[in-house]
């Protein structure tokens, strides 16, 4: 039992190693994706439920690996972020949903909403130039388009630049939505100053609505919060009727998940939109 301390230590040590190798193998496969094209954006319905009209869309990316098949974002999204990367390959995702948005409006499409998801890493003062621009470039109209932001940008209080990065947003005509409203232990102050338009209940709420009574009470705090600044609410991850008759129950806006639609490739997504006939 002498040298076990030691043993344990080179078994770590070992592991350390192999982790560390596979995710720079993984960094540098993700440098070259962007060149090579084996990113693609997937596009998840969003209805409203009043309606049951499809209102809008969120755009989540795909890695068509060459070995290792189609990878979720969850699998490379957090090491594009500690890299760096993630500001390209946001860059190159606005760029391509917006064009993708414009082209479905220009082909006769209804006018929807895209909904982009934005790490905190892309939240610098450029942003709102690079906005403007790919909106200019592709002729998205900015009420067209919706950012996706978490709570954790506010966690440490709103300093002034993000502030002014988000009044940069917002005087663009862009909207502003709170990803995983409720997850991120921030104080609720910044919704009362900052120009957001949206919250989006997180789906470990949506999912529990039917068999965790605490679930189902923060889902409706959640309705009610929204409501009382005048704001719109969208919940993620629906997956049953007796889930979205909740939300309609307590008079969530919107809604999106499996129980109407995964998110499709563009090629269906489209067959899903268009009006019979067309
Ligand atoms: P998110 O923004 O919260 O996206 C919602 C995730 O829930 C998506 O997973 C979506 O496919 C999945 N989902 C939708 N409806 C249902 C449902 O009814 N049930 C269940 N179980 N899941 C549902 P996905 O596409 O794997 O994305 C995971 C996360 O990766 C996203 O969470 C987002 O944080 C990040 N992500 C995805 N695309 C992008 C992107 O373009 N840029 C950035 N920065 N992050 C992205
Ligand atoms: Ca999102
Ligand atoms: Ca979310
Ligand atoms: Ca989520």
């Amino acid at each position: 039992a002498k040298d076990c301390g030691r043993k344990t230590f080179q078994f770590y040590s070992a592991e350390m190693t192999a982790r560390v190798e596979k995710r720079l193998t993984m960094e540098t496969e993700l440098r070259h994706a962007l060149e090579r094209g084996e990113l693609e954006l997937h596009y998840q319905p969003q209805l409203d439920i009043a309606t049951g009209r499809i209102v809008g869309m969120e755009a989540l990316v795909r890695w068509r690996h060459p070995q290792k098949g189609m990878m979720p974002p969850a699998e490379f999204i957090p090491i594009a972020e500690e890299s760096g990367l993630i500001v390209p390959i946001g860059e190159w995702i606005m760029r391509t949903a917006c064009r993708q948005a414009m082209a479905w409006q220009a082909q006769g499409l209804p006018e929807l909403q895209l909904a982009i998801n934005l790490s905190a890493r892309q939240f610098k003062p450029e942003l709102a130039g690079l906005v403007k621009e790919v909106l200019a470039e592709t002729g998205l109209p900015a009420r067209c388009l919706e950012l996706e932001i978490t709570e954790s940008l506010f966690i440490e209080g709103t300093d002034s630049e993000t502030a002014s990065i988000l009044a940069h947003l917002k005087a663009l005509g862009v909207s502003l939505a709170i990803d995983d409203f409720g997850t991120g232990y921030s104080s609720l102050s910044y919704l009362k100053c900052l120009p957001v338009n949206k919250l989006k209940i997180d789906q470990s709420f949506v999912q529990g609505i039917s068999s965790n009574p605490e679930d189902a009470s923060l889902v409706k705090a959640i309705i009610a919060i929204a409501r009382s600044l005048n704001l719109r609410v969208i919940a993620e991850g629906v997956e049953t009727e007796a889930q979205l008759h909740y939300l309609r129950e307590h008079g969530c806006d919107y809604m999106q998940g499996y129980y109407y639609s995964r998110a499709l490739p563009a090629g269906a997504f489209v067959e899903l939109v268009k009006p019979a006939g067309a």
